[in-house]
């Protein structure tokens, strides 16, 4: 059984917890750097990735979580994780930090005010079974990718809402909030398959 670590400093940290388990996996909540040593895979929640940003620094975890990430540590991160693993993004705070790890430039707040909030089914390759139920709440975009970055679905044949770049996971909206798990089940295939 993997061990997930769930990035429990803001967000919505019981819903992804809840859907880890129904997955299959054993969940653990992360806050201080020790807290990253025994997990297998992390995910980053979503809520607000200025705050989250923030507190990562506070709690002197930004530079562990970092280093974690480029030394292979699989990651899945919904919206403002989606944020936290972006590499660069825009309409970001000026003192936002990112942890990175995935070649891609996201926009937050990116479906501007009338959309703030939506639905949307979405088709995510490698996940059988029909769309998945696209939740997006205040929701980043992704605005463009490097080459090494796998586009696994976009709303409308275009906008970039889900990517994956070797053990990195993300998605623009939040799978933890539908009952529907097999967003979570890919990462923990992808974490299982790291052990
Ligand atoms: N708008 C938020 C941010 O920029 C993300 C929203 C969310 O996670 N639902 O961090």
């Amino acid at each position: 059984t993997p061990t997930v670590g769930v990035l429990a400093l803001q967000g919505d940290v019981r819903e992804h917890t809840a859907a880890l388990q129904a997955a299959g996996a054993q969940v653990r909540p992360v806050r201080r750097p020790e807290e990253l040593d025994g997990v297998d895979g992390l995910v980053i929640p979503g809520g607000e990735s200025t705050t989250m940003s923030k507190l990562a620094v506070a709690f002197g975890l930004l530079e562990p979580l970092r280093a974690r990430i480029r030394a292979g540590l699989p990651a899945y991160g919904s919206c403002a994780g989606m944020i936290m693993l972006a590499d660069k993004i825009l309409d970001g705070r000026d003192d936002q930090e990112t942890i990175g790890g995935i070649d891609m430039t996201v926009r937050r707040n990116a479906f501007g005010r009338q959309n703030e909030s939506f639905e949307a089914a979405v088709e995510i390759a490698g996940i059988e079974g029909g769309p998945c139920e696209g939740v997006f709440i205040r929701a980043p975009w992704v605005e463009s990718v490097g080459a090494g970055v796998e586009v696994l679905a976009r709303l409308q044949d275009e906008t970039i809402v889900a990517v994956r770049q070797g053990n990195l996971l993300a998605t623009s909206f939040h799978p933890e909030l539908t009952g529907d798990h097999r967003v979570h089940g890919l990462f923990a295939d992808m974490v299982r398959r790291t052990l």
